[in-house]
């Protein structure tokens, strides 16, 4: 520590009075070393950014939320004179690599915000909305581990063959939709989707629900809605008073925003009712938003995909199912409500 002590009682009488004539330090020329710091620095930045980009790659054992700041958010920095781009970490000032001629060109102490804090900031975001939605407690409790499937041994004879059928078809769309949430990072590079086929009480929901839930988990900005609920929301946002002005709150916007941009959105029960002209023309335009941007967009039906098309048109329709393309799967058989009706 004497050492780094005395580096910092250099620096400083290089900042306040005339500098020492040798540098005790380092040997370098000052311009190399202004080179590899302010490089260590950048990558610093970049690695905070790119592990951002890419929650999934974060090391999840670590005691930090964030490996880069460790969680303190603020990295204090130097910046160099007259130049606010080049900066280099306020530990390597005081490393002793600086020589102390040149410490008064990084006089300047700034703090640079890491990466993570949009992010959780976003995350807040996406939490107060998801709660805002009021579905948020329902699908917070779906999850992969809660997901049960039926035992066929416990149905009378003739429902067994039924409840098998529908057990295998559920465990089928259970694994996809498990493998799309752990591979989620390189299938959103295209923008690859999930959708979920099947008649009301098969678990659709809940498989969405757990796809969301873990992506969340993992600080993908994953928002949940259903998709009826959504299409009042659309309806309210353009209806006027009497004064011509809008009824719709700015939360109500900001809500139709975050579904328009969000990293992962997932439509629960498309295909329902048809709305009106101007909320499908609306609800085109999200769509179509994500899939121009290859943001990933699921969605569940009971519909058939030809109610579906019938119901939204035929151009949101070929999007969501194009995004979905190799990850859609059909539950088939009759609801859990009907047949437990009948176990034994
Ligand atoms: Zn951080």
């Amino acid at each position: 520590m004497d050492g780094y002590r005395k580096g910092i009682e250099q620096i400083i009488r290089g900042i306040k009075t005339s500098p020492p004539e040798e540098n005790i330090f380092s040997d370098e020329e000052p311009e190399v070393v202004k080179g590899r710091l302010v490089a260590k620095a950048q990558q610093l930045q970049e690695q905070s950014e790119y592990l951002n980009n890419h929650p999934e790659e974060r090391d999840e054992s670590s005691p930090y939320e964030c490996e880069v700041c460790k969680d303190k958010i603020w990295i204090p920095m130097r910046r160099f004179k007259h130049d606010k781009e080049t900066m280099i970490l306020e530990e390597d000032f005081f490393s002793g690599q600086i020589n102390p001629k040149e410490a008064w060109k990084w006089s300047i102490k700034v703090s640079w915000e890491c990466w993570c804090s949009k992010r959780k900031k976003e995350k807040k975001r996406v939490d107060k909305l998801n709660n805002q939605t009021g579905l948020s407690r329902r699908f917070k409790r779906r999850t992969f581990e809660n997901f049960t499937f039926l035992d066929p041994a416990e149905f009378p004879n003739d429902d067994r063959e039924q409840v098998k059928a529908l057990v295998e078809s559920q465990k089928s769309a259970y694994n996809r939709a498990l493998e799309y949430a752990n591979n989620f990072q390189s299938l959103k590079e295209d923008g690859r989707s999930f959708g979920i086929l099947g008649s009301y009480g098969t678990g659709k929901t809940h498989l969405l629900g757990a796809i969301t839930n873990e992506l969340s988990r993992k600080g993908v900005q994953a928002v949940f809605i259903n998709t009826t609920e959504f299409f009042d929301t659309l309806r309210e946002s353009f209806e006027k008073d009497e004064n011509g002005k809008p009824i719709s709150s700015t939360r109500a916007s900001e809500y139709i925003e975050m579904v328009k941009t969000c990293e992962h959105l997932s439509l629960d029960d498309v295909g329902k009712e048809k709305p009106t002209d101007y909320v499908l023309d609306v609800f085109y335009r999200i769509v179509n938003y994500r899939y121009e941007n290859l943001l990933p967009t699921n969605f569940t039906t009971n519909a058939s995909l030809e109610e579906m098309e019938n119901q939204m048109g035929g151009a949101t329709y070929r999007r969501l199912v194009e995004m979905a393309a190799g990850y859609m799967k059909e539950i088939i058989g009759e609801s859990y409500d009907q047949l437990l009706l009948r176990k034994k």
